[in-house]
């Protein structure tokens, strides 16, 4: 018999559950297959260097599953309806007789896996699939009322709960299968068509052995570090495992279990639980998006909130994504993400409210530029992030906090290092003026190669507290 393991956001050998089930028969040849979809990934607004990420993690995990001795195919065809046909074809030619693979839980990735479960029944090709993204399956943490929660603190205290009930199990990569590939074996990989951009290989090294390697050492000092590092963005005070996540290069079961070794109360002990929390943020809105999977289709959780009326300004919304809106803490943020394809949380949530509510600009714009940017962009995170920023999303920041961008700066980078990293033009501006240069500018007669800034932020907030308060008397 042959096994076809299909990888999608799943591109590990180690704690792999589709991968581990096609293995568990020793006799069935494995084989294992990833579909590229140029069109469909166009439609997601997938980044470029998101596309790279992905194409180096499958470069590697070729050659980790050549040693165990299986084999990687990559086909492509446009988008996940063709994929089905791909998909019927090649377990013919391969003489497929079951697939496995491991759920993705986006409304047109289910809709793809309910055809391809169709299809491949009236081939007589067994499918089966797995929870392997998440550390509890969707709808398996529901209030008393047996619903998703909306909110979030009681969601993470019945996750724990089931926690320290019974961990989910962590499984072994496979063991080699009659012998490894041979070198000549091996198939290039040709690579798909779709636009690829550099990544900083320095910060994003390929492979699940390095992003093994980041957790383990992230796990042994910095996560101790982390409540009181996390929000200053000069810093290296993150695990930045975000784009492993996202593409499943790493599980979220590896990470729990690292935790917990190198610090076994990690579910009782607040310093060491603060980062878990942020995982489990992690599980919170991809079980949302199974609970509404609206929520995909970029609809905002909280009904009132379509009544927005948003203000359309293309040359707004440009200065907000190339960084040039006079808000320096803003414009860092905007460059670091240009640059590197990954931004550091805080900054995400103060450049998500200066587009939202300084701006008065749709949040979807944000979210779709933000997608076409991150290395580790993943729509229910993204989707959550923005939806929490905008005020529309469940448990959602209050319309009326409205975050002002200059103290934000001030607070969070006191002294300026991360601005003066990346606004090379303000590295000349003395640190009590580094949030407000163009004042010192002023007073000294000096002339700065930076912009002034596109709104005045008092006005601003005036303008998007009534823009809310008329969407909401309208319901
Ligand atoms: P750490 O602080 O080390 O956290 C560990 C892991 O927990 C992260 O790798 C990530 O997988 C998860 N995580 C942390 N915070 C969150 C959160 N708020 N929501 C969901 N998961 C979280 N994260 C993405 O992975 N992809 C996105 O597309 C994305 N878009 C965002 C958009 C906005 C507007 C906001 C406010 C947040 C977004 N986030 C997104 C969440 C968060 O900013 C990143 O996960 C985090 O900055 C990644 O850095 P890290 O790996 O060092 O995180």
């Amino acid at each position: 018999t042959t096994h076809l393991v299909w990888l999608r956001n799943d591109l590990r050998i180690n704690d792999n559950h589709a991968l581990h089930a096609a293995c568990r028969s020793e006799n069935a040849r494995v084989i294992a297959l990833f579909i590229a979809t140029p069109g469909q990934w166009a439609q997601h607004n997938m980044a470029p260097k998101q596309a790279e990420f992905i194409w180096r993690s499958l470069l590697d995990v070729q050659q980790s599953l050549a040693k165990k001795g299986i084999a990687l195919h990559i086909a492509e065809c446009d988008d996940f309806t063709a994929s089905v046909a791909l998909l019927q074809d090649f377990c013919r030619e391969h003489g497929v007789d079951r697939l496995f693979y491991n759920y993705q839980y986006e409304v047109n990735e289910r809709q793809r896996d309910a055809a391809v479960e169709r299809t491949l029944f009236d081939n007589d090709v067994m499918v089966q699939g797995f929870d392997d993204s998440l550390l509890l399956p969707p709808g398996s943490v529901l209030t008393g009322n047996r619903e998703m929660y909306k909110v979030f603190t009681p969601f993470s205290r019945a996750f724990v709960k089931r926690l320290q009930e019974g961990l989910p199990e962590c499984l072994p990569a496979p063991s080699v299968r009659n012998a490894a590939l041979d070198e000549q074996d091996i198939q290039p990989l040709k690579a798909f068509d779709y636009p690829r951009e550099e990544i900083d290989t320095k910060l994003f090294p390929a492979g699940e052995q390095a992003a093994i390697a980041r957790l383990r050492e992230f796990c042994q000092q910095p996560v101790t570090d982390y409540p009181g590092q996390r929000d200053l963005p000069a810093r290296d005070g993150t695990s930045r495992l975000s784009a492993y996540l996202a593409t499943g290069v790493l599980s979220p079961r590896q990470c729990l279990h690292r935790l917990l070794k190198q610090h076994p109360h990690g579910l009782e002990d607040n310093q060491i639980f603060v980062w878990l929390n942020e995982l489990i943020w992690r599980e919170f809105y991809r079980h949302l998006l199974v609970a509404y999977p609206s929520l995909c289709r970029h609809q905002p959780f909280t009904r009132w909130t379509r009544n927005v009326v948003w203000r359309k300004d293309p040359q707004q919304l440009a200065a907000w994504q190339q960084g040039k809106t006079g808000y320096p803490i803003v414009d860092a943020a905007m460059r670091q993400l240009n640059s590197l394809g990954w931004m550091h949380n805080r900054l995400r949530m103060i450049t998500a409210s200066f587009l939202v509510k300084d701006l008065l600009i749709d949040w979807r714009e944000g979210e779709r530029y933000f997608m076409s940017q991150l290395l580790d962009g993943d729509l229910a995170a993204n989707n959550g992030g923005w939806q929490w920023a905008a005020s529309t999303g469940t448990d959602a920041a209050p319309y009326f906090r409205i975050f002002n961008p200059t103290t934000q700066g001030e607070r969070f980078d006191k002294s300026g290092e991360f601005i003066r990293h990346w606004l090379p033009e303000l590295r000349g501006v003395p640190e009590k003026f580094i949030h407000q240069p163009h004042e010192w500018a002023k007073k000294n007669q000096q002339r700065l190669d930076y912009p002034l800034p596109i709104v005045e932020h008092k006005q601003a907030r005036q303008q998007t507290l009534a823009a809310f308060e008329a969407a909401r008397k309208q319901t």
